[in-house]
């Protein structure tokens, strides 16, 4: 599986997350923001989006 982080543009170490599921929050290892999966596609490409910790 892949992702690249929204905010840095780098790739996500998933490796960390062996069992990973839509909704799970995870953090970038580079920039050390906050996202949440929102989708795993059958090709394994996971879609993620920022989640706000401002509120
Ligand atoms: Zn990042």
């Amino acid at each position: 599986m892949t992702l690249t982080c929204l905010e840095c543009k780098n790739h996500v170490d998933l490796s960390l997350y062996p069992n990973l599921v839509v909704d799970q929050i995870i953090e970038c290892e580079t920039c050390g923001i906050t996202l949440m999966i929102t989708n795993i596609d059958s090709a394994g490409e996971v879609l993620a989006e920022i989640v706000d910790e401002g509120k």
